[in-house]
C-alpha cells in the first residue's frame, strides 16, 4: 500500500469545541471514512425519528444526552492518521459500539417513566432488569425474555468517553454533598447523576456489585438510596486465584439467579444460556487471533478501537447479541488480509508498546495520539486481557463456576485488584509475549490500589530494560490533569529520554481543552 500519511495532523486542532476540517486520506480511504461518518449520523437520526417527542423531553431532562449526540466526533479521534485495513477495522468495531448503544437508548426511552408512564411503558420496564456498569451480562443468557441493561453505561461511561466536560457537573455536585473528592471520578459520576436525578426511571430489580473495586461499593450505595428498586449485591472474592473461594462465588451466582427468578417470575433457561455461551466461545476465539496477529510484526489493529469493542463483547453483550460474531468474522477476514499484505500501522512504526492501569476516559484516543506524534504503537491494552477459558456447553455445575470466574475477572477488577500476579507478573509475560519495549503506564492518581505499586514497577521495569512512560490522569475529571499535560509526559520521555524527532511535529503541543 502506498503511504500517504501527513505530518501535520496538529494543523486540523483549532482549540475549538470540533476539529477544523476532516482529514485527507486519499480518495478511496477518504470515501471510506466519509461513508461510516454519514452512517453514523443515519443512524442517530433515526434513532430521533423512532420516538421524537420522548427524545425531544430526553434532551431537556438529561444532561448527558447531549454528549452522547457528539458521537461522530468521539470516532473521528479514533481514526486520526489511520488508513487501510487499520482505518476498516476501527470503523467496523466503533459501528458495533454505536449500534448497540443505539439499541440500549431506545429501549430506555421507551421504558422511561420519567419521559411518560402508560401500560406499554410499564409492560417493558418490567422485563428490564438493570446491572451496575462494571458487571457483566452473561448471567441473563439464561433469561431470554428479559433484557438486561447496564444501567450507568450510556449516562456515564460512554459520555466521559464522548465529551471530557461530560462529568464534571456531576462529580461537582456529589463533592458538594459530601463525598471527599480524592474518590476515583468513577463511581463518584455514578452517585453524581444518581443525586442530580439523572438516571432514567425503569426496571423491575437492580443488581448492585462490589466491582470493580471498594469505590463501587461507595457509589451503590448511593444509588440504591435513589433507585427504590429491589436490589441485589454481588459480591464475589477478589482473591480469585485461591481455590478455597470458588464455592463461595458459584453461590453468589446461585443466588443472583434466583433473586432474579424471584423478582421477575421468570425461569432460567439453561438451553439458552448454553447456545449463547457457544457463541461467546467463538468470540473468544476472534478475540485471541487478534492478540496472535498484534504479536508478530505486523500488528494490525492498534490503538484503543481493540480495547474499547473488547468491553462490549466481552462485558456489555456477553454472547448474547447474534450481531458480534457475524462482525468478528468479517473482521477477521480483514485482518488476515492486512496481515498477509504486510500492511504497517501506522506512517513510522518505532515502538511496539503495552496500555497499562485503567486509561483516562476523557482522552481515550489517547493511543491514537501516542502512534501519530511518536511511532508508539500500542500493541495491547491491559482492559482487553480479562478471561479467556472457554465456558462448559453441557453441565450447568461447572458453567456456574466458568460465570464465576469471568465475573471475578472483569474489566478492570482482574488487574487494580487481582494482586501481585496480574498487577506485575502478568505486565511483563504480556511485554515478552508481545515483543514491547515500551509500556505506556496510565497513573490513575484516584485508583489507589495501583498507586501503590510505582516503586515495584519501575524497579522491575528497569531490570528488564523496558521503557515505562508514566502518564498521570484522573480517569473522568480533565481539570486535574489535561489532555495537554498527559501528551506533555510522553514527549519529555521521547525528547529527554530518548532523544527522538517526532513522527508529526504538530501533534507535540496543540490546544484541545475546549474539544469533546
Ligand atoms: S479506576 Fe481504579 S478506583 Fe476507579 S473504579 Fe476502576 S479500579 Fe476502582
Amino acid at each position: 500500500m502506498k503511504d500517504n500519511r501527513p505530518n501535520n495532523l496538529g494543523h486540523l486542532f483549532n482549540g475549538k469545541m470540533a476539529m477544523k476540517r476532516r482529514e485527507w486520506r486519499g480518495f478511496k480511504d477518504t470515501a471510506y471514512d466519509f461513508g461510516y461518518w454519514l452512517l453514523t449520523w443515519a443512524q442517530l437520526s433515526a434513532m430521533v425519528m423512532k420516538m421524537p417527542i420522548r427524545f425531544t423531553k430526553a434532551l431537556f431532562r438529561y444532561r448527558w444526552l447531549a454528549s452522547y449526540l457528539s458521537t461522530p466526533a468521539f470516532i473521528d479521534r479514533h481514526t486520526l492518521g489511520q488508513r487501510g485495513t487499520q482505518l476498516r477495522i476501527t470503523h467496523m468495531h466503533f459501528d458495533s459500539m454505536v449500534k448497540a448503544t443505539i439499541k440500549i437508548v431506545l429501549t430506555t426511552f421507551k421504558a422511561d417513566a420519567n419521559l411518560g408512564e402508560s401500560p406499554k411503558q410499564k409492560a417493558l420496564s418490567d422485563k428490564i432488569v438493570l446491572f451496575d456498569e462494571m458487571m457483566m451480562l452473561q448471567i441473563m443468557a439464561g433469561f431470554p425474555n428479559l433484557i438486561g441493561i447496564p444501567y450507568q453505561l450510556v449516562p456515564v461511561f460512554e459520555c466521559s468517553l464522548m465529551d471530557q466536560q461530560s462529568s464534571i457537573p456531576y462529580i461537582d455536585a456529589i463533592e458538594s454533598y459530601g463525598l471527599p473528592s480524592d474518590t476515583c471520578p468513577l463511581p463518584t459520576t455514578e452517585a453524581g447523576v444518581a443525586i442530580e436525578d439523572d438516571y432514567p426511571r425503569m426496571g423491575k430489580c437492580f443488581i448492585g456489585s462490589t466491582m470493580p473495586c471498594d469505590g463501587s461499593v461507595m457509589s451503590t450505595q448511593y444509588q440504591d438510596r435513589r433507585l427504590k428498586l429491589p436490589s441485589f449485591a454481588f459480591s464475589l472474592p477478589v482473591r480469585y486465584d485461591d481455590p478455597e473461594v470458588e464455592k463461595a462465588a458459584v453461590e453468589d451466582v446461585r443466588a443472583c439467579i434466583r433473586f432474579i427468578e424471584e423478582q421477575t417470575g421468570e425461569k432460567y433457561d439453561w438451553d439458552a444460556f448454553f447456545k449463547t455461551m457457544k457463541r461467546f466461545n467463538r468470540e473468544t476465539e476472534y478475540e485471541i487471533e487478534k492478540w496472535e496477529v498484534n504479536k508478530t510484526p505486523y500488528p494490525q489493529m492498534t490503538g484503543a478501537s481493540m480495547a474499547l469493542y473488547r468491553m462490549y463483547t466481552y462485558q456489555m453483550n456477553g454472547g448474547i447479541d447474534p450481531y458480534y460474531v457475524k462482525l468478528d468474522e468479517k473482521v477477521n477476514k480483514v485482518m488476515m488480509r492486512g496481515y498477509a499484505n504486510k500492511e504497517k500501522c501506522c506512517a513510522e512504526p518505532r515502538h511496539r508498546a503495552i496500555v497499562w492501569s485503567c486509561p483516562a476516559h476523557y482522552y481515550s484516543n489517547f493511543a491514537t495520539w501516542c502512534e501519530n506524534c511518536w511511532g508508539i504503537n500500542v500493541l495491547v491494552d491491559m482492559e482487553s486481557l480479562n478471561a479467556v477459558r472457554p465456558f462448559n456447553l453441557e453441565s450447568q455445575e461447572e458453567a456456574l463456576k466458568d460465570i464465576a470466574h469471568y465475573y471475578e475477572r472483569m474489566t478492570m477488577r482482574k488487574h487494580t485488584n487481582g494482586g501481585h500476579p496480574h498487577v506485575l507478573e502478568e505486565l511483563w509475560r504480556v511485554c515478552a509475549e508481545f515483543n514491547a519495549d515500551m509500556v505506556i503506564m496510565y497513573q490513575h492518581i484516584a485508583c489507589k490500589t495501583m498507586a501503590g505499586l510505582n516503586g515495584l514497577f519501575e524497579e522491575q521495569a528497569r531490570e528488564r530494560g523496558i521503557h515505562l512512560i508514566w502518564v498521570e490522569h484522573d480517569l473522568m475529571d480533565p481539570r486535574t490533569v489535561s489532555r495537554r499535560e498527559m501528551r506533555g509526559k510522553v514527549n519529555r520521555y521521547m525528547q529527554t529520554i530518548m532523544r527522538e524527532e517526532p513522527v508529526d511535529p504538530t501533534l507535540v503541543d496543540f490546544e484541545d481543552e475546549k474539544a469533546w
